[in-house]
């Protein structure tokens, strides 16, 4: 099994299919077997979650935000690995589970929470978390001029800063390498060396490939729930990433497959300048 790190596309994917599940429906009953994906104890946990319903799904970042109508905020990250369920009990998927929510006869199973966290947490400790995070790209208010703003800041090289969950946020290996690609502008150029019309063109393909990317349900294929055919469609139409060695869409050369500070980049040294 190959893990991923779900990114935009992949969290707003499961914000909108799950908003569809669980909006409005009475958490019955908790399982928590992995103590350490939560930040409290398990009864306390336990307490402050069963018998809530979740009022509204939101994301930012890579987290989600899953709002009880208690006022606390429970916030999901996957990180490597973590993948979402949503089952009835006998679907449940042959992997061990580290929490389980059960509306019903329905649960949300959490899985592969190994780094991944779900957390509780009251309103001001909830700012306090995502302080440092940058600028979400798909807000109309991330303009041209905040992105060459940003650039003009830092003397970083692309991958790195596009990865950087304080210079933006939600973007990952998948969608820089992709989004690099889109440009036509190597990931290991300099932020603050990008003319104008590159730092345009970045900008542009940023809200086109995650938006697109979010549209066909991202590139982790494991399906939400049974019949869920839009998870995962996003998977064949990545063009670069992992696809070293294969012909570039754009020009017909070969895909690097390189390491850039002990990350996998993937990139067209023909076509991408
Ligand atoms: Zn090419």
């Amino acid at each position: 099994m190959f893990y991923f790190m779900p990114e935009l596309p992949e969290m707003e994917n499961y914000r909108v299919l799950l908003t569809d599940k669980v909006i409005g429906k009475q958490i019955e009953q908790v399982i928590v077997n992995r103590k350490k994906s939560i930040n409290v104890s398990i009864e306390q946990f336990q307490k402050k979650v069963v018998g809530y319903k979740i009022t509204k799904i939101k994301r930012r970042a890579k987290h989600l935000l899953f709002i009880l109508d208690s006022g606390l905020t429970l916030v999901l990250h996957l990180m490597l690995g973590g993948v979402l369920f949503f089952r009835k009990e006998m679907d449940k998927p042959n992997r061990s589970t580290q929490i389980e929510f059960v509306f019903g006869e329905e649960r949300l199973f959490f899985i592969g929470l190994r780094l991944g966290y779900l957390h509780l947490l009251e309103q001001k400790d909830l700012a306090e978390k995502l302080i440092s995070l940058g600028p979400e790209p798909l807000e109309s208010s991330f303009t041209v001029q905040v992105l060459t703003k940003l650039l003009k800041s830092r003397r970083s090289i692309l991958k790195s800063l596009l990865v950087n969950q304080s210079f933006i946020s939600g973007i990952g290996n998948c969608y820089s390498d992709e989004i690099c690609f889109e440009t036509g502008i190597l990931p290991m150029r300099k932020g603050n060396e990008l003319s104008l019309e590159e730092i345009e063109k970045l900008h542009f393909s940023m809200q086109q490939v995650l938006t697109q990317a979010t549209i066909y349900g991202g590139y982790m294929d494991m399906p939400l729930y049974v019949n869920d055919i839009l998870t995962g469609g996003y998977d064949d139409r990545c063009k670069v990433y992992d696809r070293g060695n294969e012909p570039c869409l754009r020009c017909g050369e070969s895909i690097i497959q390189d390491k850039i500070s002990s990350r996998k980049v993937f990139y067209c040294s023909h076509c991408q300048l």
